[in-house]
Parts: structure tokens; sequence; C-alpha cells
């Protein structure tokens, strides 16, 4: 064992656990399960990178480390793990990086926890760093800012579809960057093909939003996300948050962020931070305002002992914490890792709220899944721990319906991969529509989208059997 988890106190041993294991056995129990979502990484894993060998723990510990050492080129990224990864890969992701729309970030803990000797199947891996060869044509009707996000926002950064809730954008840059990020259409840098909107945390674009938020009484939720809080300064912390709890009827505030993902550290290490943070939180809970953190945890994998750490370093302090998880094939689309994932959140005390199905992002069509994959999926979590650690799988509506449940469509056809769903709290009276990828259909929806004169065709039908 580490310093970091010798430093945390474990449970006891209960004997009642031995008692209660021996009546169990004398009638009809519930199968065993496995229990590795408890085996959390640990060691100084990062070591197995060249760069990283004589990096200790309190190093790789500290949150200015991280930072410093994060990556943004492809080629140095690709310099890191030279003679891990093969030739032949590397070859290929210098090819995907060249052509892909978002730009490249990622944390040394991430590229640590990589398996490079099999970068083609690790989950991290597909999450950050896109390969050519897998590459595959974007849906026909993908569009940029597929949820409509910017036609919603009364004004910059600021989108409320929703009743009583809104979604602040605090600013435009994240720890890492991920290659499916809806937002790629205002977060990081400008790439060659694609020009941003630009979500910078200026002061002045705030003050214009928290005019908005004091001038409508029905906002009681305000979800702060970006870019992402992470990369927010202890300040910038404390004047979002405080001047969101000063107006009256705002009740609940969450602060979403990939941080505990691919940088736990910074909860570790970076104290006027995360006092900053946990000060929000506590004038909220005196005010009766309930502040939480929205995690973004995409595989057990992103979980390590570290990762535990930085969690109880919130819990302690009475900061309670959701996931929201992005469906993402050849990562998370078996049952067997999502239930893992599930369990191992419960285990660090980060509730799973939601489980997204992939929204229509460019460049990015290789991890999406079908909505009939994710109903699947989502019978199978269900039941295999408690109902408050259970995700509700949700579609974000293109177009800007929302999130309405995965299973709600008022029609599916699997063939043709179109789903139908209205949202009458949201917008009354429309339809919205979702597309599954094209490789994933059968044969006759693969052969209709190839044809284009099909395309309107295939969605006059899904509307009219919709109803
Ligand atoms: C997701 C989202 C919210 C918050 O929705 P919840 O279902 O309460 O988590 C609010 N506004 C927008 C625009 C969103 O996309
Ligand atoms: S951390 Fe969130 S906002 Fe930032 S790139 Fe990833 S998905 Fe997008």
């Amino acid at each position: 064992m580490t310093q970091l988890s010798r430093s945390l106190p474990q449970a006891p041993e209960s004997e009642a656990e031995e008692k209660g294991a021996a009546a169990a056995a004398a009638r009809p129990i519930a199968p065993p399960i496995a229990t590795d979502h408890r085996d959390l990484r640990d060691g100084a894993f990062w070591q197995v990178i060249p760069s990283f060998a004589d990096i200790d723990e309190a190093t790789f510990l500290d949150h200015k480390w991280q930072m410093k050492n994060t990556i943004t080129k492809p080629e140095k990224l690709l310099a890191a793990v030279k003679g891990l990864a093969s030739d032949e890969f590397l070859a290929d992701a210098a090819e995907g990086f060249r052509i892909a729309p978002m730009a490249v970030r990622v944390s040394p803990y991430m590229l640590s926890l990589i398996d490079w000797t099999n970068p083609y199947e690790d989950p991290i891996r597909r999450q950050f760093i896109p390969t050519n060869s897998t590459r595959l044509a974007d849906h026909p009707k993908l569009t940029f800012d597929s949820l409509g996000e910017q036609a919603d926002a009364p004004v910059d950064g600021l989108t409320h579809r929703y009743p009583d809730k809104a979604l602040l954008l605090a600013l435009d840059t994240c720890p890492v960057y991920c290659r499916f990020c809806t937002r790629s259409y205002a977060v990081g840098p400008d790439q060659e093909m694609i020009e941003k909107v630009s979500l910078k945390a200026s002061p002045k674009r705030w003050d214009a939003i928290f005019a908005y938020v004091a001038r409508r009484p029905e906002l009681e939720d305000i979800v702060i996300s970006g870019g992402d809080a992470w990369n927010l300064r202890a300040k910038q912390i404390e004047t979002l948050g405080h001047r969101l709890l000063d107006i009256p009827h705002v009740r609940r505030m969450r602060f979403a962020s990939k941080g505990p993902a691919v940088m736990p550290q910074k909860a570790l290490t970076d104290d006027e931070w995360f006092n900053a943070l946990v000060g929000v939180v506590k004038r909220g809970r005196e005010l009766g305002k309930d502040v939480m953190i929205h995690t973004h945890f995409n595989h057990p994998n992103e979980i390590t002992e570290i990762t535990r750490a930085a969690m109880q370093r919130f819990f302690a302090e009475g900061v309670h914490l959701r996931n929201q998880t992005v469906l993402q094939r050849g990562v998370n689309d078996d049952a067997e890792t999502m239930v893992r994932l599930v369990r191992r959140c419960a285990y660090v005390n980060v509730h799973p709220y939601y489980v997204y199905q992939h929204d229509l992002v460019k460049g990015v069509e290789e991890l999406r899944t079908t909505v009939g994959s994710a109903k699947d999926l989502e019978k199978l979590v269900r039941g295999s721990t408690a109902g408050f650690n259970t995700p509700t799988f949700v579609v974000d509506a293109p177009g800007g319906g929302g999130k309405r449940g995965v299973h709600s469509h008022e029609h599916y056809n699997p063939v043709t991969g179109i789903s139908v769903y209205t949202a009458p709290s949201v917008k009354p009276g429309k339809s919205f529509l979702y597309f599954d990828p094209v490789d994933q259909l059968p044969e006759e929806g693969q052969a209709r989208w190839a044809n284009e004169g099909e395309h309107s065709k295939m969605i006059d039908e899904a509307l009219a059997a919709a109803g």
C-alpha cells in the first residue's frame, strides 16, 4: 500500500458479516456478485511512462505538477509513449489528431491510466486520443451545436431551456479535452477547420448572466459548467458561487466537472481552491441552499485510490457528489463495465445520476451506440444495486428538447435508427429526433441512409408513426 491509502482509515471487518453469511447460506440467496469494483488501482502506476519513471507520489499528487505536465500537443503526447505503444498505433493516432475537430489536452494522470500495450481497446485512450483507422463518417443529420444550446441562450453562456433551471457556461477551458465533447462548438481553442463561439471567463459576461438570473424568479437551479469548474481560480469559484447564492430565488447549484475523473489531485493538494468550493457549499447550507458537485466518470478505470481519497475529502466536508456518464461504444456499453462503474462510483460516495446517450458530435461516430442497445443496457443495470445509485438513461434530444428517458420515445425504428421524442414540459407540441449511428444498423437501414433521396422519407415515416 502507498502512503496515500495508509493514511486513510479503512472500515473494520465486522463480526456481524460472518454471522449474516452463515444465516444466508441456510436459505436461497441472491447470486454472489463480483466485488472487483472495490479493487482500486494503487501504487506508483504512472512510473510505467518513461518520463514519469522518477516521479514520486508527492509530486504526482501535486496539482501544479499535473497542470504543468498536461500535454497539449499531439507530437508531445505520442513522444511520451514512444516505445510503449506500437509504431503502427502512433502513426494512426498522429493522423487521427490531424483531422480531429477537438484540441488535445491529456493530463499525466489520464496518460498513465491508459494501457499502452493495448491502446486500441483501452477505454480511456478511446475517449481522448483519436485514431484515423477507426474513424467513421459523421451521421448525415449531424449539426454543429446539435443540442441547440445557443438557440436557447438569452445571454451569452446561459442556456435557459427548462422552466426552473438553467445552464451557466462559466468558461471555455477544461483540464482535459474529450474527443466526444458536446460543447466542442465553444470549448477549447479554435481548430483548423472550426472557429468557436467565445465563452471566456469574463466578469462582464458573468455580470450579464447574474442580472438575467436575478430577474427570472422562476430560476431555482443553476448548473455551472463550461468548460470546467476545475479550471476556475479560487476567487472565481467564490464570485460565481456567492453571487448566485445572493440571489434569493436560487435554491440549488451544481458545479459540473470532469476534474474528479481526470485530475483528482487538485482536490487533494489545491487547498485554496478546495476551501473556496467548500466555503460556497457551507454558506449555501446555512442559507438552506443545496450546492453539489457533478462529476463525469465514464469508466471504472478512471476511479483509483487517488480518486477515493479526493472524493473522501469532499465527503468528509459534507459536499455531495453525483455522476454523469456518456455512453460510449467500446468504452462502457457492456453491462459488466457499466455495473462496475456504477458500483465503483457508489463505493467512493458518488451517486450515479445520468447515463447519456452519446450526442451527435463531429468526428466521433465510432463512439456512438444505438437507442436500442442503450435500452437493453439499462435493463441489465437496473436492479444490480440500490435504486438511488442507479443512473437514469437519457437522450438529450437534438434540437433542444432536453433530456428524455431513453425508453420514452413515441416511436423507434431500429432499422432506420430514428427515434422520436416529445418534451411536453419543455417544448410542447414539438417532436425531436435522435439518429442511431448508421454503421450499427441492419443492412436495409444502411442502404437507405446511403441514398440521399430516402432521408426525408425515413424521417416522415418516423414522424407519422409517432402520430
Ligand atoms: C442538463 C441540463 C440542465 C440540468 O438538467 P437536470 O435534468 O436537472 O440534470 C439544465 N439546463 C440545460 C440546458 C441542460 O442541458
Ligand atoms: S471536460 Fe466536459 S466540457 Fe470539457 S471537453 Fe470534456 S466533455 Fe467537454
